[in-house]
């Protein structure tokens, strides 16, 4: 694992990427703890990992040692103790400390859900968010949505059991605060609808 020292490596860590974060390569820092947290699983969704779900930010040095940082999907996320818990014991079983950070702002968007994160809760039944915001990330939007579909103002939320369009909100809030309640008007499975943030 390669350790910058620099001052100027050390500022570049600091800026926080605004968007889904890839899968490190072997040649990116950090790679090891990484590799390593790629295991920690979101505890409400335990297909989809912390860097898939948009939580874990950044990994970096600090003058105090090596820096975790995670962002919560809302305040008051009742996993977020579970999560930092979850990152300490990973690296603690490989011999590795690290401080978790809880950074609040800039606020987790589901914009930063990665398409793997998004692929894998369509896969466990839940229904993935449309994107929140305007722009290019809408693109994994149209590629289901016809294109009168794309440009009205409310985006139909597919059923991930049979990926009908014809569904309805039975509950803005589901098994978590997350989450609403849908039911498919084909199939008439219910299921989970990520809300976007
Ligand atoms: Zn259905």
């Amino acid at each position: 694992m390669s350790t910058p020292t620099t001052p100027n490596q050390l500022a570049a860590l600091n800026v926080l990427p605004d968007g889904p974060i890839a899968q490190k390569q072997p040649s990116e820092p950090f790679y090891a703890v990484w590799q390593l947290l790629e295991s920690v699983t979101d505890p409400e969704i335990p297909v989809v990992n912390l860097r898939e779900m948009g939580i874990l930010r950044a990994v970096r040095q600090t003058a105090s040692g090596l820096e975790v940082v995670i962002t919560p999907t809302y305040s008051g996320c009742p996993a977020m103790s579970q999560m930092h818990d979850d990152v300490v014991n990973a690296l603690a079983k490989a011999g590795m400390a690290a401080r978790v950070l809880t950074q609040i702002a800039p606020a987790w968007s589901t914009d930063w859900m990665t398409a793997q994160g998004r692929e894998k809760l369509r896969s466990y039944g839940i229904a993935p968010p449309h994107a929140s915001r305007c722009g290019e990330s809408n693109a994994n939007v149209i590629q289901f949505a016809s294109k009168n579909r794309a440009s009205s103002a409310h985006l139909a939320v597919l059923c991930p059991q049979c990926g009908s369009q014809n569904t309805t909100e039975t509950s803005h809030f589901g098994s978590t605060a997350c989450k609403a309640l849908y039911r498919c008007l084909d199939c008439l499975e219910p299921f989970d609808y990520f809300k976007p943030y």
